[in-house]
Parts: structure tokens; sequence; C-alpha cells
């Protein structure tokens, strides 16, 4: 049995007169740079995920820095996000010569803990780092914003969220990555915050075959600025430069391989919602292993089905001889990482990212895997543990 962690050419197969088609389209038309494809993506996917504007872009990281941007977000500012997210999340932040400042996880979730977001805003406020641990300089920054991240597949708690703002004028990003597809109490993700940035990195929930993303907003003056930052701050045509951008911009044939999987995307996103319930089912009670936390009313679009568990080390050199790929996400949280040693950290900061970063790892969930492969996976989990 090759079991792939996520198996795109199973996909491929299933889809490959669509693509094919769209992308000889692209070839006859030749506008490889903003073809009429970028438009139909945008309104599509804006559409969807019941938003007004939506902005193709390069990558899922640069929808980030185009969101911060759109802000005018640069030093002096601090914007609070979680630990344990991929690098981008804070790298963005720190990119714009913004600081981040970190808020530990909720243990069942992995979201960002809003109880803990309320104290982190609060400590920075007050600029008492008795209570609470501030990066290095905090004394100058000033609070502007929030990104959360739906880690995993499942919205953070937005409700939660917004409530320790609303008296504040700070905005809420949402990174929705790896969320694209999901749902919190019956908004779809992408909807859920000021600007929400998702990515189409092939591994994601709607990959295409390289790199691109988008931004969302409902907000007008927003929408202008992301447009404008993606061609390099463009004013009324290109050659015409009024504030600075970057080049943001998605290849047409990359939104028209998109077009393509979106066709199949909803039936994918359900039939993921069966295997997990499956995995679920066969695991739950083992004292061992715990499994995904999904919140009342939210719907994951599960990037990944990740399992906490002590005995991580050895169930994952077990699968990997029974033929099964696991992967950990993430081995070391933010704060830790070299990178981000000069906001000036400690261990112990964050504990229940580094306790859950020490115990965690992910499991193939793909629509492609065969109830079969399924069994094979759970049964060799179990073994493991026995
Ligand atoms: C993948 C990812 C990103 C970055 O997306 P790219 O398209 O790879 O740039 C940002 N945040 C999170 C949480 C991610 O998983």
């Amino acid at each position: 049995m090759a079991i792939q962690f996520i198996d795109l050419k199973r996909q491929q197969e299933q889809l490959s007169e669509d693509i094919y088609n769209n992308i000889r389209k692209v070839l006859d038309h030749g506008q490889y740079i903003m073809g009429p494809e970028i438009k139909e993506l945008e309104q599509k996917l804006g559409s969807y995920v019941g938003v007004k504007h939506a902005v193709a872009c390069s990558s899922g990281t640069d929808a980030l820095l185009m969101a911060l941007m759109a802000y005018g977000v640069g030093q002096g500012d601090a914007i609070f996000t979680s630990p344990f997210t991929f690098i981008s999340t804070a790298e963005v932040i720190s990119l714009l010569g913004a600081t981040p400042v970190f808020v530990d996880i909720d243990p069942d979730t992995f979201n960002i803990d809003p109880s803990m977001l309320h104290k982190a805003i609060q400590a920075l406020e007050c600029k008492s780092r008795e209570y609470y641990p501030l990066p290095d300089g905090y004394e100058g920054l000033r609070p502007r914003g929030i990104i959360a991240v739906d880690l995993f597949g499942q919205p953070a708690d937005y409700d939660s969220i917004v409530k320790s703002v609303e008296t504040k004028d700070l905005f809420v990003i949402e990174d929705a990555a790896q969320s694209f597809g999901a749902e919190y109490k019956g908004r779809k993700t992408c909807s859920l915050a000021d600007i929400s940035a998702t990515s189409f990195f092939p591994a994601k929930p709607l990959g295409c075959y390289g790199d691109a993303g988008m931004v969302f907003t409902d907000n007008k003056v927003l929408y202008d600025r992301l447009a404008s930052i993606r061609v390099h701050g463009k004013g009324t045509y290109k050659y015409d430069n009024i504030r600075i951008g970057i080049n943001g911009r998605c290849d047409t044939l990359q939104a028209a391989i998109l077009l393509a999987k979106f066709k199949i995307f909803q039936e994918e996103i359900q039939e993921k919602q069966t295997i997990a319930q499956r995995y679920s089912l066969a695991l739950k009670a083992t004292p061992s292993l715990k499994t995904p936390h999904i919140q009342d009313g939210c719907l994951s679009a599960w990037a990944q089905y990740s399992i906490v568990s002590n005995r991580k080390d050895e169930i994952m050199i077990s699968l990997k001889d029974a033929g099964i790929p696991t992967a950990v996400y993430y081995p070391k949280p933010l704060h830790l990482q070299d990178a981000f040693s000069y906001l000036g950290y400690n261990p112990g900061n964050f504990p229940v990212s580094e306790e859950i970063a020490g115990r965690i790892f992910s499991i193939p969930i793909h629509p492609y895997l065969t109830e079969e492969e399924q069994k094979y996976i759970t049964d060799s989990i179990l073994s493991a543990v026995q």
C-alpha cells in the first residue's frame, strides 16, 4: 500500500481533463499576467466565502504581508499572534519592522487562547512585564492588531477574539492558510475578520501547482489598498506609483488550475469530514491518544489530522515501518526559533505551545484515501500503542 501524506496525483488523475483544458485556454489567450481567470477566481471564491472583495496574490505569505501593509503596519507596532504556527504568520510582522507579541494557545484547539490574548493586550497597555512575557523593547510598542491562525483547518474563536478587542482600536486578520472551506457558526472562513488571508500552496486544502494565495475583505478602502499594493503600489495605472507595494500578483495559470480544482472542492471537504470521523471513532477510546477536538458550530477543512500523545516517537516509528508517512507540525514554537531570538523570549514563556510541540504528530488525511487505507492507518496506530 503506497500511502501518500497528501495524494495530489490521485486528485490530478481525476481532474486531468478540466485542468488541461483550463491550461490550454491560458496558452491560447496568452494573458499570463492578470489574465481573465484571475477575476473569475476572485469572484468565485469571494462569493463562496461570502465576502465582497477578493485579491488573488502570489502566496499565503504575501497575502498576510499585504494585509498588514494595507493597515500601514511598521516600526513601533505590536501585532499579537500565536507562537504555534508556520513561520510566515510572524515573519511578515518582523519584515515590516513591527514586533510580534506572542500569545499562547488553547490546548484543545491549538488556536490562540482568547483569555491569554486579553491578558497580553492588558500587559502591553499597562506596560507591566510581571504578569505576562513581553518581547524586549515592549515599552515603546503601540498595540495595532491581531493575526489569528485557523490551525490545521479549524477556525480560531473569532467571537471571543473580537470581544477582547471590541472597545479598542485593533484590527483582526485571519490567517486562513490552512482553513479554506472551513466553517465557524454558519460562516465560512476567510470571512471571519477584517481581512483574511489564505494560501493555495499545493498541500493546502485548495492547492494549485505552485505558489499562490488570496486576500479577502468586505471593506472597499482596504480592498483598494490591497489591489494597489499587489502591483507595486500602483495608482490609476501601472507606471503611476502612489505607495510602496510589492510584486504580489498570482499567475494566470495558477488561477486556471484552481478554477478546475474548485469544481470538486466542496466534495473533497465533505469526504475529509467522513475520514476524520472514522479516524476519531477508531482512536478516541485509547487513553494514550488525544484526537482532534472540533468546537461546537465549527467545521474543519482538515488541513491536518493531528494527534497528541506521550508516545508520539514510538508511534511515528511504527507507522514509518508500516509505510505510513507522518509529519510534525510544529516541532519548535516560533518564540524559540533562532530567527526570533532578537525578541528575547525564553523557554517556558508559552508552556502550552511548548508542551504540545513535543507531543503532536499528524497522519495522512486527503480525500483520495481509500477506506481500506484509512483502516490500515488506524489499525497501525492502535497496534503501536498496544
Ligand atoms: C502555509 C501557511 C502560510 C503561508 O502560505 P504560503 O502560500 O506557503 O506562503 C501562512 N500561514 C500558515 C498558518 C500556513 O500554514
